[in-house]
């Protein structure tokens, strides 16, 4: 069958090829990149039979579906459930997850249209988008089920409409952000439906996560708090893709324990997981680079549409999408080029069927896609997958890699790697996929900077007594009182009071923190777009050249006062980069561990940093200058891991004292790259700082910390982890066949610093120095 495959731009006829059987052609030709091929074999259909409690309508309507049995798992979900117990289900994509909560919630709610007001039972369904609720809806309705009155509630719903919803659906699918800003504030108009609340089903649980997933433990609390205040006590219901330790994430969120289901009764077909890594060629100015992800990605996508394997790639960003298509389609042969297509998510819901209906006639070969599309449109039974880059989690890595498989045949996953030190890690230490799940999810309940305005907003909603640190835990007294020194809380005999007069929740948002900065086009002044406020310093200070979904953009003004950047559209032919300064203050430290001469803390710190300046470089890398900026420092309390080195220790590992700032600026850089693949967090979230005398501790200092204020959980999850966390950041530098250092290693693309000084060789000295003290002290 090789004979029928060409290179690209061949105009041979095509045939379908095995997906693996590709795999080995595609690592024929190109020596090298393939780095690890790992076998997921086929899992046999486990069944179950339905409940007996199942009403029969909707077990008519299942078969006429053509679903003839259950498969084990969601029948345990829907037992489990149907208990009156609170359940997480953490099985693979497609493994139909929803049947398992539809059975009891969809039966309680045709029983309760026996009450005498038709709603004897209602249910919340919660989505992280509206596109997924969209299509939760589309599937509930499709069973045509008497009494089911399903709606969606969003952002978008017309004011009649929410009333109708409000007082006569029984089934409500939504987000987080709304059930904080619309129903909990205004519960008395959900009354009726908070009544009658039966079941809370969390869809997605593993997006929420760090900050988010913060947010939605608080937001749940509330839900608890007010519904009891109903005398309803819902039953919890979360799905999630496949995490390290769905049970302990799902109970987080929660506050209460649950039961987790792991075991997948559904049939899978063979899966061949490749790992790959893009080689490092000579470049056009003679130096030696890496071939990017995207092109790689690209025209590995051209490939397996010429062999006729229905593929998608998932690429990282919009503007990825756009390079992975273009590249795939000038290098498929003429007549495929009009078969390859690019999807950037945000498209109306005809657009979407459309294209599924289109990749399922096989009109379509090859799709490059962000992974919105792993949210929002039915993509599966593909041929391939590939993947450009690390998705951010393990979680996102296999959910997207179970887009491939059609039934009762092999299908392909292809990582490839990005240049980034996660990425060169993984592809060089297959273990951290296929081994035992390396990452748990974080979140951190308690974060104090998230909780206060919760209990703000919870006040507002129904005075808080003490009886509610049930819901809120021990961190809820001390937070209220500090409320009430800050005149937001009144204190009186029956609990805590709401003490102005707007919304608290007007103020709060579940994505982040303070006040996004607007991004405005001058000559219209429409909103193209929003920065964390955060970010903004870095990205949007006037004169930055900034890309926002793959357009380019110049910024005349930043206008802190206003939170408005002012933008004009156009490539100036040049990128800009953000200089800037940083340093730290330990407030507090929360928990040390001495590593024999070295000591390894977790705590509290105050991180200060100011833009200074930008430099303007052309593609080349060439510097056309650098232009100072006059912006405020921010500071920012956070939670970090930071650990000291003597600076006789370096010496006797050959790091002396000039090249103490270029080994712990790399290993810094490296460490941060690193910390994703154990605390589920994006590169974005974490910050670091490096210094050869730190004031506090008057030694060489490494510090890496949660860039969310009060901290995320990331920092404490690198601290608890500290050993494999450092011993990977070690491995990634060091088997990385750059020279000097390079992306893939110890470059950073936020550095402050221009990336300067760092040292390649020093910076492993430096962590096996730390890892060999650090495992000699193990336990101690
Ligand atoms: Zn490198
Ligand atoms: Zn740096």
């Amino acid at each position: 069958m090789n004979a029928q495959v060409r290179h690209p731009g061949s105009t041979a006829l095509r045939r379908r090829v095995d997906p693996s059987a590709l795999l080995t052609l595609l690592a024929g030709d190109e020596p090298g990149r393939l780095l690890h091929v790992h076998e997921v074999p086929a899992r046999q259909a486990r069944h179950a039979d339905w409940p007996e409690w199942t009403d029969p309508a909707l077990l008519a309507a299942l078969l006429g579906q053509g679903i003839e049995r259950p498969w084990s798992h969601q029948v345990a979900v829907a037992e489990a459930a149907h208990a009156g117990g609170h359940v997480v289900v953490s099985t693979g994509t497609a493994s139909g997850k929803s049947l398992g909560y539809h059975l009891p919630l969809l039966s309680d709610l045709i029983a309760g249209t026996a009450a005498p007001n038709g709603r004897g039972a209602t249910a919340l369904y919660l989505s992280p988008t509206k596109a997924l609720a969209a299509d939760q809806l589309a599937r509930i309705d499709a069973l045509a089920l008497p009494g089911v009155r399903a709606a969606t509630y969003d952002g978008d719903t017309p004011t009649d409409e929410r009333r109708w919803i409000r007082d006569h659906a029984n089934l409500v699918l939504t987000n987080p952000d709304l059930v904080h800003h619309g129903l909990l504030p205004g519960h008395e108009r959900w009354a009726s439906f908070l009544r009658a609340l039966r079941y809370v089903v969390i869809d997605e649980c593993h997006v929420y996560r760090g900050v988010f997933g913060a947010h939605l433990a608080a937001v749940l609390r509330r839900l608890r708090r007010v519904a009891a205040r109903y005398r309803a006590e819902p039953t919890f219901v979360f799905a999630s893709a496949t995490v390290a330790d769905p049970e302990e994430h799902a109970s987080r969120l929660l506050g209460m324990p649950l039961t987790a289901v792991t075991e997948d009764g559904s049939p899978r077909g063979a899966m061949t997981f490749a790992l790959w890594e893009p080689p490092i060629v000579q470049g056009e100015d003679g130096e030696p680079k890496r071939i990017s992800t995207l092109t790689e990605t690209g025209s590995l996508l051209a490939r397996c549409a010429e062999a006729d394997v229905q593929t998608v790639a998932f690429a990282r960003s919009r503007a990825g999408v756009e390079v992975v298509a273009r590249i795939a389609r000038e290098r498929a042969s003429g007549s495929l080029e009009a078969r390859i297509a690019a999807y950037r998510g945000g498209y109306l819901p005809e657009e979407r069927r459309e294209l599924e209906s289109s990749l399922r006639t096989r009109e379509l070969v090859g799709l490059a896609a962000t992974n919105a599309l792993e949210l929002g449109v039915d993509v599966s039974g593909l041929d391939a997958v590939l993947l450009a880059g690390w998705p951010g989690t393990l979680a996102s890595l296999w959910q997207q890699a179970g887009r491939a498989g059609r039934t009762g045949e092999r299908s392909l996953a292809l990582f490839v790697a990005d240049d980034d030190p996660l990425d060169t890690f993984v592809v060089h230490h297959p273990e951290a996929i296929f081994g035992r799940g390396v990452e748990a999810t974080v979140v951190d309940p308690d974060n104090p900077h998230v909780l206060g305005p919760h209990l703000a907003a919870a006040a507002a909603e129904l005075p808080l007594t003490v009886e509610d640190e049930a819901y809120f835990g021990p961190g809820m007294r001390p937070l209220l009182d500090r409320l009430v020194a800050g005149g937001v809380l009144k204190r009186r005999p029956r609990g805590w009071f709401w003490a102005r007069h707007d919304r608290p929740t007007d103020h709060l948002s579940l994505r982040g923190a303070g006040e996004p900065v607007r991004i405005i086009e001058s000559r219209t002044g429409r909103v193209v777009g929003t920065v964390d406020e955060a970010s903004s310093h870095a990205q949007v200070h006037t004169g930055a050249v900034h890309l926002h979904q793959g357009q380019t953009w110049v910024i005349t003004e930043l206008d802190l006062a206003d939170s408005a950047a002012f933008a004009v559209r156009g490539d100036p032919g040049w990128t800009t980069h953000a200089r800037s300064v940083s340093d730290f203050e330990i407030v507090g430290e929360l928990e040390h561990r001495d590593w024999g001469p070295l000591r390894c803390s977790f705590g509290r710190v105050r991180v200060r940093t100011q833009v200074t300046s930008f430099l303007r470089r052309l593609p080349s890398g060439e510097v056309l200058g650098e232009h100072p900026l006059d912006l405020p420092a921010r500071t920012l309390d956070t939670k970090g891991i930071w650990w000291t080195l003597p600076v006789d220790e370096l010496e006797s590992v050959g790091i002396d004292e000039v090249s103490i700032p270029g080994a712990a600026h790399a290993a810094e850089h490296a460490s941060i790259g690193m910390l994703p693949l154990f605390a589920t967090a994006d590169r974005w979230d974490i910050g670091g700082v490096s210094t050869d005398l730190h004031p506090d501790t008057g030694l060489p200092t490494i510090l890496v910390y949660d860039g969310h204020p009060g901290g995320a959980g990331f920092a404490e999850r690198g601290y608890r982890r500290a050993l494999e966390w450092l011993g990977a950041t070690r491995d990634a530098i060091a088997s990385c066949e750059c020279e000097a250092g390079c992306p893939s290693c110890i470059q950073s693309p936020k550095c402050g610093n221009g990336n300067e000084p760092l040292d390649k060789a020093r910076a492993v000295a430096l962590l096996d120095l730390t890892l060999r003290h650090a495992l000699a002290h193990a336990g101690a």
